[in-house]
């Protein structure tokens, strides 16, 4: 087993462990960013062209790397983002961009940062010295590794090394259900005058159709289609697979297979019932389902030297306060919470960084 050391080991490269790496590059610290796939972005990374929302809840910026990334995207020539109302209810603004050049950026911000990134790694194993992590076992294809570091960012979106570690956790919601998993993908060369013409957000009066006919699977009630950042592209999210358990690899391999099964029978459907599709092809469809909501963290408080600060009247019950060097309060409605420890792992749960505060 080779051994490695740093100040700060990142576990996961989703815009979680974006974060916290870059940030904590731009302190001068020796950091490694783990990540399990082949890429950055996570979540971003598995549901391609995917709208970015809530880094702008009620259409306000917080800031952040995020915003950062979206203003460098805003700055290119052709510009690579912009920002839009969303076409659906409930839903704020949100910033559309370019996949592949945003997923180069973030790996850009992470280079200027001076950090290491090692893609293919599985970090599976915390060594506790007390209640501290205090190395971590990873395996890529050379085998297995142990990296020794002062502070650990537990960035996996499903805190698995957290839970490891002997955080507290639940799994899934306060009834103990996990979201659905849902596998987008994109329509190009759609003809956006004519899918977007009518005044049904949800596209329900074909889809009650093609339920009915058996050509779409039920929970296919409403149809998320969304324009895309390149003209005539159509970024959907509608196939949703319940009852999954994020965690289980083999569950979620199912969930992905039968995924791929009913974006293939939608992609169909739209080319054949929905006008504007009729020349249309699939792509991008996502490598893996986006899995939300799998376990939580339970935690009392965590502060940043960055200024950033979480606290919660109780643990996973109701909404929390998050209050930011920005001077901004938001309102979360998410349990997900960092344990209390002073210098070790600072669990990140799934929608913080969303918010793009680290
Ligand atoms: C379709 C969809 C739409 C969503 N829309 C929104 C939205 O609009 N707003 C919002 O706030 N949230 C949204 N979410 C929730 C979203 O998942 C989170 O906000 C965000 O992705 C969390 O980022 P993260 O970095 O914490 O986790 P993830 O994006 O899940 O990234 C985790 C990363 O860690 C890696 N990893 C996991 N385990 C290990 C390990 N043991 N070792 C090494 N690497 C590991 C994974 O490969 C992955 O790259 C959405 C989710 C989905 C699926």
């Amino acid at each position: 087993m080779s051994e490695m050391t740093a100040d700060v080991l990142v576990i996961g490269g989703g815009t979680a462990g974006f974060g916290a790496a870059v940030a904590a590059g731009r302190q001068d610290l020796d950091v490694v960013l783990l990540e399990a796939g082949s890429k950055v972005g996570g979540v971003m990374a598995f549901c391609p062209g995917m709208p970015w929302g809530a880094a702008y809840p009620d259409d306000t910026s917080i800031g952040g790397l995020m915003e950062e990334l979206a203003l460098r995207l805003y700055d290119m020539t052709p510009l690579m983002a912009e920002k839009r109302p969303s076409t659906l209810e409930n839903f704020g603004a949100e910033i559309i961009y370019d996949h592949d050049v945003a997923i180069t950026t973030m790996f850009d911000m992470l280079q200027e940062a001076g950090v290491r990134v090692h893609l293919g790694g599985i970090a599976h194993e915390p060594i506790m010295i007390g209640n501290t992590i205090g190395k971590v076992q990873f395996h890529d294809r050379h085998g297995p590794h142990e990296i020794t570091a002062k502070i650990v960012i537990d960035c996996s979106g499903d805190g698995d090394i957290s839970a490891k570690a002997g955080v507290p956790i639940e799994l899934g919601d306060a009834k103990g259900s996990m979201m659905g998993v849902t596998l987008s993908f994109m329509m190009e060369n759609a003809d956006w005058d004519q899918v977007f013409a009518g005044d049904d957000p949800y596209f329900t009066q074909y889809a009650a159709k093609g339920i009915a006919q058996r050509r779409l699977h039920e929970d296919l009630a409403k149809l998320y289609l969304m324009k895309g950042f390149h003209k005539d592209t159509v970024f959907c999210n509608s196939v949703v697979i319940r009852n999954v358990d994020g965690t289980d690899p083999q569950a979620v391999s199912r969930a992905t297979q039968e995924g791929r099964r009913r974006a293939v029978q939608m992609a169909t459907f739209l080319r054949s019932d929905i006008p504007g599709f009729a020349k249309a092809h699939m792509t991008h469809l996502g490598p893996t389902v986006g899995v939300r909501e799998t376990r939580k963290l339970q935690v009392e408080k965590i502060t940043q030297k960055t200024g950033v600060r979480f606290t919660s009247t109780s643990p996973l019950k109701g909404k929390r306060k998050l209050s930011s060097n920005f001077g901004k309060k938001l309102k979360v409605s998410t349990m997900n919470l960092p344990y209390n420890s002073e210098d070790c792992t600072e669990a990140r749960g799934r929608y913080w960084l969303r918010t793009g505060l680290c």
